[in-house]
């Protein structure tokens, strides 16, 4: 049996099987001892030093103490410290963006997606540089900024040089005042050599969802195809980093396998990456299976209710301070509503799941890769947002900035991000509202606007930004710090 090791660069030794169930004991035996819930809890707390405040994080072992824990007035105090956490790190900008799905065509055969190549139902699609470009206009005219671009494995038809391509022809686009400023990238596991071309191509975050971190699983689940390979997918990350990519974002499918087991080895996979190459995943993502064309949820017997899900959610956050945490249009209005408090960062919008969806009038179903619950225009979610008290933020600037990895990282811990992200979501907020909003969005974000300037503490970047805002005003574009 393989020993845990988390600075090996072996899958089966970084997310050992041992270690999880191991831990997974520790946590049931330990699920009632309250001195122990309340060091783990007093150990996540934020402190303050110098002119900032840091947090510890959690390991693996400690945060599934707290996952097994079912006290409820304990459950309470995580989700209590999950939004102490959130408002001292990320205050309360939320980060938009959207999936732009390039190819669903696909050779693994994941039994979960509808993408797998037995399908013959599914209508395959492959974007044209052409069509590429109506669907980025059709973005820009939302008002998006920041892309994550997904695709189906498909060496022939989805090749790296076509991935390639479709990133400089987004970047390319300059449609009025709309701009993609950040393309994050989600397709599969791949080589050094690849992660080295994709970081040349400016890319934002390399994102790879685990699926599953229980090996036997992943094979039955993964029956077919290079995805099979369960180190190769496992290691991907480290690869990426290898390639120069210092961003990258995990992530499990909930549902397939025991949340708790998840869970574990999702932290043991952030503590492998922090202990090789000296910085976390830049992003957490949280998706749940979902239907799809020819895909029953329920035929998976390890789906979460919606309590569970915001458990894991607030212990993201506690265990992982520095990590965004990302959530899509999976979920409902009403979940993300109450996982946005308790530390989401990343949520994206008006969400159009089918290659080519951007450009169809209704939203079409036949090559979908699931079904979406949150359904609204990104003009209503950012009025939603505001409402709820939160700044819809455009920002890409970090990582123009040359702010990744670990000195993201260092913003984070410095007390510096409310001089920094807090005016840089402000400004490319005032563009929103400027080119894209209702006027009534708008009326509540100018409103918002002037009561969120006097969240920034250092006087001068105050009177950068408000200088900023009247430019943008006068139609100029473009500002950061
Ligand atoms: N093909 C790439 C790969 O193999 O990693 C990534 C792109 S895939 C379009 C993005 C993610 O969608 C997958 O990693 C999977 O977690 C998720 N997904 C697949 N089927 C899903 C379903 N039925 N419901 C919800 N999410 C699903």
């Amino acid at each position: 049996m393989a020993k845990y090791n988390p600075k090996s660069l072996i899958a089966e030794e970084f997310i050992s099987d041992e270690e999880i169930r191991a831990t997974l004991e520790y946590a049931e035996a330990n699920k009632n001892n309250v001195e122990l819930i309340d060091a783990i809890l007093d150990k996540a707390r934020p402190q303050k030093k110098d002119n900032g405040t840091f947090c510890t994080g959690l390991n693996h072992r400690e945060a599934s103490v707290l996952l097994a824990c079912e006290i409820p007035e304990k459950i309470q105090e995580m989700y209590k410290l999950a939004e102490e956490i959130k408002q001292a790190f990320y205050g309360n900008r939320i980060v938009m963006f959207a999936p732009l799905y390039l190819s669903n065509y696909c050779v693994n055969g994941c039994v979960y997606c509808p993408y797998h190549h037995q399908n013959k139902t599914i209508c395959r699609k492959k974007l044209t540089q052409e069509e590429v470009r109506n669907e980025v206009i059709a973005l820009q005219d939302m008002g998006h900024k920041r892309l994550a671009i997904e695709s189906g494995e498909d060496p022939v038809n989805n090749p790296i040089e076509y991935i390639l391509e479709c990133i400089d022809t987004i970047y390319s686009i300059k449609h009025k005042n709309g701009a993609i400023r950040r393309v994050n990238v989600n397709i599969a596991a791949t080589t050094v050599e690849n992660y080295k071309k994709l970081k040349d191509a400016g890319i934002g975050t390399y994102i790879l969802f685990q699926e599953t971190y229980h090996k036997e699983s992943y094979l039955k689940l993964h029956p077919t195809g290079p995805k099979h390979d369960y180190a190769y997918h496992t290691e991907a990350m480290d690869r990426a980093m290898q390639g120069g990519i210092d961003d990258v974002g995990l992530g499990v499918l909930f549902g397939l396998e025991l949340y708790k087991y998840e869970f574990a080895g999702l932290l043991m996979h952030a503590e492998h990456l922090e202990a090789v190459h000296g910085v976390g995943p830049h992003t957490i993502s949280v998706p749940r299976i979902k239907r799809a064309d020819d895909i029953d949820p329920d035929v998976f017997d390890n789906g979460i209710d919606d309590d569970t899900f915001a458990k894991i959610c607030a212990l993201i956050r506690i265990s992982t301070p520095y990590t965004g945490m990302i959530i899509s249009t999976r979920e409902s209005q009403a979940v993300r509503e109450k996982v946005i408090k308790l530390g989401v960062s990343q949520i994206s919008g008006a969400s159009r799941t089918s290659v080519g969806g951007y450009t169809e009038e209704e939203r079409p179903h036949d090559s979908e890769q699931f079904d979406v619950s949150d359904t609204r225009t990104l003009d209503e979610v950012v009025k939603w947002l505001m409402e709820l008290g939160h700044i819809p933020s455009f920002c890409t600037a970090c990582y123009r900035e040359g702010r990744t990895g670990d000195r993201f990282m260092s913003l984070c811990k410095s007390g510096q991000i409310q001089n920094c992200c807090h005016p840089n979501a402000l400004m490319t907020l005032k563009e929103f509202l400027m080119d894209y909003a209702s006027e009534d969005t708008k009326k509540i974000g100018e409103a918002l606007i002037q009561a969120e300037l006097e969240n920034i503490p250092k006087e001068k970047v105050k009177e950068i930004c408000k200088e900023n805002l009247e430019k943008i005003q006068n139609g100029i574009r473009d500002f950061r710090f």
